[in-house]
């Protein structure tokens, strides 16, 4: 295998990696003051599309975790941004919360339902029927599908709870027409959050919890991977994947040593 570049530069997935249900995993925050003392680029993502970073920045404050908003990068922004590049100034229907609409109004998109460019689905605790129908028919008529994130459940302390990827389901068959997905794994949402802090992928390493978004994603945007072991990936499942990891780790501990 040819020798990689120093890590310059660190992505880290939020979910599994930093918190696990709304407490911090043991390390996270040193792994996170070493990061910021290092002045290396570095971004924590989550293909969660429901929170704005200000939300999100909150909620791991309140963990004992300090990362700056402007190292949160969310499937809401790599959305948001995507259709931006695609048709800048465009209109879309959207289902979901502050943290898309928001990052759509930033891009100078309109929110409408008149003959919109796009549907956009994201995450969200109050589907309706009403809205499910509205973006079925606005697809019908030629809108297109866009969905933040392809996950099928998400995590809460009761148990697992239905995602953007059940909910494009439920759409995708009423219609016929399957979703872009732009967050996890799709190599876009790494590429545009390297940009983001001038970050190149040969010199950045992504640390996950989960072989199928993380791993896959790293790997196929060109940068080292490390496994953590604390989310939802067993050590003895990992083989079963037709790729690996570069390293896998127990947890986010073992990694503050190589910032
Ligand atoms: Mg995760």
């Amino acid at each position: 295998m040819a020798e990689r570049m120093p890590v310059e530069s660190w992505l880290t997935d939020m979910d599994g990696v930093l918190m696990h249900e709304g407490i911090p995993i043991a390390g996270a925050d040193a792994f996170i003051k070493r990061l910021r003392e290092s002045g290396k680029p570095f971004l924590v993502l989550t293909n969660n599309s429901m929170y704005t970073p200000g939300d999100l920045h909150a909620r791991l404050s309140r963990i004992g975790l300090d990362v700056p908003v402007q190292n949160i990068w969310t499937s809401a922004l790599a959305t948001a941004k995507f259709l931006d590049d695609q048709r800048p100034g465009g209109t879309a229907y959207v289902i979901g919360e502050a943290g898309l609409t928001t990052a759509l109004h930033d891009h100078g998109y309109v929110l409408s339902d008149h003959r919109p460019d796009y549907v956009v689905l994201g995450e969200t605790r109050t589907y309706s029927f009403e809205a499910l129908t509205k973006a079925i028919r606005l697809i019908e008529k030629g809108a297109r599908f866009i969905a933040t994130n392809p996950d099928e459940t998400g995590p809460s302390a009761a148990g697992p709870l239905p995602a953007t990827g059940a909910v494009s389901a439920l759409i995708t068959k009423a219609t016929g027409k399957d979703p872009y997905f732009v967050g996890k794994p799709n190599p876009l949402m790494m590429r545009a959050g390297l940009n983001q802090i001038g970050a190149h992928s040969e010199s950045t390493a992504m640390i996950g919890d989960r072989m199928d978004t993380d791993i896959l994603a790293g790997l196929e945007a060109g940068m080292e991977t490390y496994l953590v072991l604390t989310g939802l990936t067993r050590a003895d499942q990992v083989e079963r994947f037709p790729y690996r990891p570069s390293h896998i780790a127990d947890s986010i501990a073992d990694l503050v040593e190589l910032i």
